[in-house]
């Protein structure tokens, strides 16, 4: 394959890095939602993160999947677009990238209310495994072209990484010096248990009730969100949509605004 051809070659560079075909690389930005509003400049530095991503770790297809390079290129399009402002070095736990053709299945140990545990086998589109590996449904990253649609599998899983950047994945990632700690905190808890009341109360909730399960999936999903549909969590909520915003170095709602005023001045 071509990109484990490139890795070879430049295996032994001070800076591995795929060069990933600039036309190639626009292309594919202005299919995917969460890329279609990025600068030039954002774009090119995208393109920079995900060569030296894709050269770094090595890809292995399971469960029949055909892994082609435009796979590899989109999977590393998604997981770099978070670290964008933050630099590659929050992704180094990952060592490689497992994709499946569709959501696979996983065994694990969940305790009841009773405090006994079980064997139980769980239907997954992704999966964040602690020694380094990111696990990830193909099918579920193709359902993110439709713009409607809420969900990132791979944005979620690598929120699971830079959350757990500080050696716990509790939605309490490593901040940076100027934000305030005791505020993220109160208001992530607030907004969390707000969310837990609605659902409690069989109401519909503003957004993807999974959120509600812990406080790791909850910063997970919340990341989802800041960058596929901003506008949807400023309206959950806006003190949250500014702590992400402060955090991964981005202002995705900023960017639909911009290019918002660009199309109308086109129409003018
Ligand atoms: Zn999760």
């Amino acid at each position: 394959m071509l990109w484990q051809a490139l890795r070879r070659l430049f295996g032994r560079h001070p800076v591995p890095s795929v060069e990933i075909p600039p036309d190639t690389w626009s292309a594919l930005c202005r299919e995917q939602s969460e890329l279609a509003d990025l600068t030039d400049d954002e774009v090119e530095r995208l393109r920079q993160l995900a060569g030296r991503f894709l050269a770094g770790r090595p890809f292995y297809a399971a469960g029949g999947m055909a892994l082609t390079d435009a796979a590899q290129l989109r999977i590393a399009a998604l997981a770099v677009l978070p670290v964008l402002g933050l630099g590659l070095d929050w992704l180094k736990a990952i060592r490689s990238v497992i994709v499946y053709p569709d959501a696979f299945e996983v065994d694990h140990e969940e305790m009841d209310e009773a405090g006994v545990v079980h064997e139980v086998r769980d239907l997954r589109a992704g999966e964040a495994w602690s020694h380094g590996t990111l696990v990830l449904s193909w099918a579920d990253i193709e359902a993110g072209l439709d713009p409607e649609v809420a969900t990132s599998v791979v944005v979620h899983e690598i929120a699971h990484f830079i959350d757990g950047a500080n050696g716990a994945e509790n939605g309490f990632p490593p901040l940076h010096k100027d934000q305030d700690r005791r505020r993220w905190t109160e208001d992530f808890q607030a907004a969390f248990e707000r969310l837990n009341s609605c659902l409690d109360a069989d109401r519909e909730p503003a957004i993807d009730p999974y959120a509600a399960t812990n406080p790791a999936e909850f910063f997970a999903v919340l990341s989802e969100y800041f960058f596929r549909l901003p506008e949807e969590l400023a309206h959950f909520d806006i003190r949250l949509y500014r702590h992400l915003a402060a955090f991964y170095g981005q202002d995705p709602l900023r960017r639909h605004d911009r290019v918002a005023a660009v199309k109308t001045a086109l129409d003018v």
